[in-house]
């Protein structure tokens, strides 16, 4: 079952394109519309025209001038209206909450992240998420939110909204995350996996404005990835689609915390990483090491093999979707190149070649904020609609 967060036909889709475009930029002007669209001036025109009717872009004078217009009638620019309730997100990892508070559009206001064990206490951290977010509505002043969007590490049933998987996140299960924070902060609360926050900040405002169809792989403390297929974020029948964490790797026994042995993330994940990096440079400080902190051979060695051994589950995925890029993120995805060319090298040598010469492989554009990102967009796409 795919959930449409795009809008359907095709000239309403066209109008969110441009609406999208025009966000992204400070101002942007028709001329340069179509330019970059390479839409026509008249369906450019026409779509500019609904959005001017409905109240959502603006026009402006243009506050710089390009090169050669010194002279003649300024140009006309176009900026999106921000006008309504902040909007709030919560990022629940493994590891740690990450709260922030965007404006109506979802552009990013404030923020804050705190390291808590989130996985084996799922009331401290809803509590300590909940007034973490209340200490920054203060601090903003944002006495009105009209939509808060939480990610959690973990499978939502989208029938029931509760946390499933006893094997994944087992202080969660049978919990429903929306109702309890609900009940911690008064506002209306709408609970994602993670994974398909950080596509949906990606699809929206990252590396997969370009690609209808990829995968985004949160590659952190655990392994997610959000299937974005045709446009459209991709759930599954109950919305465990995309638990490649727990996908067995043949000949490994590193014991997973579902409870198997040998699951991809058990053996690539930050802690297993950093484990490594730890054994293999005795002299640094084990607490302060974080993986973008060294920069010699041994490092980008363990970094490239642990890329290649993502990148031969990811071969698999390519052959069933055949997708246009493999988005990584999390903070496996912001350690550098060296994991991305491993993950290259074993698309390359195991997906079938005619998946593997499509497919590009990216760093997440919103970093380790995609999945928050995603969170903002989202509480702002529902408090629109
Ligand atoms: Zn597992």
């Amino acid at each position: 079952m795919a959930e449409t967060y795009d809008s359907s036909s095709p000239r309403m889709r066209t109008r969110e394109d441009l609406y999208q475009l025009i966000r992204s930029r400070e101002q942007v002007t028709r001329a340069e519309l179509v330019e970059l669209t390479g839409m026509s001036r008249s369906t450019v025109n026409h779509a500019i025209g609904k959005l001017l009717t409905e109240g959502r872009v603006t026009e402006t004078d243009m506050q710089t001038k390009g090169p050669g217009s010194g002279s003649g009638r300024p140009a006309t620019g176009l900026k999106v209206v921000v006008s309504g309730a902040p909007v709030a997100a919560i990022d629940f990892g493994h590891n740690h909450i990450h709260v922030a508070i965007g404006d109506a559009l979802g552009g990013l206001l404030a923020e804050q992240r705190a390291r808590i064990n989130v996985d084996l206490r799922a009331n401290d951290a809803m509590d300590f998420a909940a007034e973490l977010l209340g200490k920054l509505r203060r601090e903003v002043g944002a006495d009105q939110l009209s939509a808060l969007v939480a990610g959690i590490p973990g499978p939502v049933d989208t029938k029931t909204g509760l946390v499933r998987s006893s094997t994944i996140l087992s202080s969660w299960v049978g919990l429903a995350p929306a109702q309890e924070l609900e009940r911690r902060t008064g506002l209306e609360v709408h609970v994602e996996n993670d994974a398909l926050l950080g596509a949906f900040g990606e699809r929206k405002a990252g590396a997969g404005r370009q690609h209808p169809t990829f995968l985004y792989i949160k590659a952190s403390h655990g392994i997610g990835a959000g299937l974005v297929l045709g446009g459209e974020l991709y759930k599954g029948v109950t919305g465990v689609a995309g638990e490649i964490g727990h996908t067995y790797l043949a000949g490994r026994t590193e014991l997973c915390r579902c409870g198997n042995r040998g699951c991809l993330e058990a053996v690539v994940s930050v802690q297993s990483l950093l484990e490594q990096v730890a054994h293999t440079h005795p002299t640094v400080d084990a607490d302060a090491l974080t993986l973008d902190a060294l920069d010699d051979t041994i490092t980008h060695r363990l970094l490239n093999e642990a890329g290649r051994i993502l990148g031969g589950v990811l071969a698999d995925l390519c052959n069933l979707l055949n997708p246009g890029a493999l988005i990584i993120g999390g903070e496996l995805g912001a350690a550098g190149t060296s994991l991305l060319e491993g993950v290259e090298a074993s698309v390359e040598r195991y997906a079938q070649p005619a998946t593997a010469a499509v497919v590009e492989i990216l760093p997440a554009a919103l970093g380790v904020r995609a999945e928050l990102t995603g969170g903002l967009l989202l509480a702002a796409f529902r408090s629109a609609r």
